[in-house]
């Protein structure tokens, strides 16, 4: 047999996997990231290629135990910094001569999930381990639900403020090395203090930390709080430096209506890919079929959100789009809460990059997106909240000026939340009171 032959013949073994594993190379465990997150943790092990392993959970003392088939372990798993996390510590060893066994001594019960990732843009060959905390089952007595019954008079307006990405997922990089996932939650935090300062208003936030959350959960968490609305803060790259501008959407039947929407929705929506896992359940097959049934009442209503928005950052700065622009994103598809996706600027656009770092451009931001909001419950206001309390229905011989004392604000803002050019009201026609966070209650 010539050289050359034999050696055809021990790659293809080798590929094969047919000779003994001492000659083929073992897989390797080269890094390893733990993101804790108020629900559980994520630990991420970095492969060198696929694998075959296998998870399992020990009770008292609880322990999830991960077994390698026929891998190394190239990492110093004490480095990492577990304080935050649900994990105690991290022990490994090898077992069987050639594989490897890592246990993570838990500081609570938890139900592990696990997937193998095939590389991606960001990161190669991945075991993503959830690590979710398992809650004790709480039966909401008689007494509580109707309290939340009787809270719904006079209840506060839920804004769900999704800052994009975060943990494994850093989102889109300027050149300077700016991240987008701590860029948005910096405006994020500033949009819920402004949310959180308005009367009649509220402000959630769907990611309070640096962890990821995939795109199904983010909602839930909004559903969760009972949101009345939902954004969705981004600052993202597009393969041209030169794009800038912000843009708002809003979820579309019909698919993207510019290249830049499509681009970025695809990215969006493979986000979860790079943040790890999505694993389905049945609740994700009821969602999606009612989905269809509800989404058109949702639609209008994030549409007109979306330009009040819109119209606000045209103050602020360069808009990229004029118009709302329309996407497939799925963070936007829930059935029942209004949703928008802001882009705030382009974060691949170099003079975009450094103005998002700055505190003052964060906070011009926030206040755009927020007046937009408030602009638009303004008009629009849900049955039963405080917003849509403050109407006041104009009878015969009354002035601006006398409803302007009754309710303690200047004439000025109850013309400016009425869009009255003059000081002249008919009788019969229903005012906006706007309430100022400054100012006693005055009804
Ligand atoms: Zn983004």
């Amino acid at each position: 047999m010539s050289k050359l032959i034999l050696a055809v013949l021990l790659v293809t073994l080798t590929v094969l996997g047919l000779l003994s594993p001492s000659y083929a190379d073992s897989a390797r465990v080269n890094d390893a990231r733990v993101w804790p997150a108020p629900d559980g943790s994520r630990l991420i092990f970095d492969l060198n290629q696929s694998l075959k392993y296998k998870v399992f959970r020990l009770s008292n003392p609880e322990r999830v135990v991960i077994d390698f088939k026929k891998t190394r372990l190239l990492t110093r798993l004490k480095s990492l910094d577990l304080s935050k996390s649900s994990i105690k510590r991290i022990r490994s060893g090898k077992r069987n001569g050639k594989d490897l066994r890592i246990v993570l001594d838990m500081k609570e019960t938890v139900s592990p999930k696990s997937a193998l990732l095939r590389p991606n843009s960001e990161y190669g060959f991945r075991l993503v381990l959830d690590l979710d905390r398992v809650k004790q089952k709480s039966h909401r007595s008689l007494e509580s639900r109707l309290t939340q019954q009787k809270n719904k008079e006079n209840q506060d307006i839920v804004v769900a403020i999704d800052a994009g990405h975060g943990g494994e997922d850093p989102g889109a990089r300027g050149r300077r090395g700016t991240k987008e996932k701590d860029i948005v939650l910096k405006i994020a935090r500033e949009l819920k203090r402004m949310f959180d300062q308005q009367k009649g208003m509220k402000g959630v936030l769907i990611r309070s930390g640096d962890y990821y959350l995939d795109l199904r959960k983010r909602m839930k968490i909004a559903r969760q709080h009972r949101a009345d609305f939902f954004i969705s803060i981004h600052a993202d790259a597009f393969h041209d430096p030169r794009a800038r501008g912000s843009s708002v959407y809003s979820l579309s039947s019909r698919g993207e209506n510019s290249e830049a929407a499509r681009w970025l929705a695809k990215k969006a929506n493979n986000a979860d890919l790079i943040g790890g896992v999505q694993l389905a359940n049945k609740d994700d097959m009821v969602a999606s079929m009612l989905l269809d049934m509800a989404q058109s009442a949702t639609r209008k209503a994030s549409y007109k959100a979306a330009r009040n928005i819109l119209h606000e950052l045209k103050g602020v700065g360069k808009v990229h789009s004029k118009t709302v622009q329309s996407a497939s994103f799925v963070v936007l598809k829930s059935p029942d809460i209004p949703s928008v996706l802001v882009e705030t600027a382009y974060i691949s656009n170099p003079s975009e990059e450094k103005k998002l770092q700055t505190k003052t451009y964060q906070k011009a931001i926030a206040k755009a997106i927020f007046n937009g909001v408030y602009r638009y419950f303004n008009r629009s206001p849900p049955t039963g909240s405080l917003l849509a309390r403050n109407r006041h229905t104009i009878a015969q011989g009354e002035t601006l000026g006398e409803i302007a004392l009754y309710y303690r604000v200047s004439i000025k803002k109850l013309k400016v939340a009425n869009n009255l050019r003059s000081d002249k009201i008919i009788s019969g026609q229903v005012l906006r009171i706007p309430i100022d966070s400054t100012q006693p209650k005055a009804i």
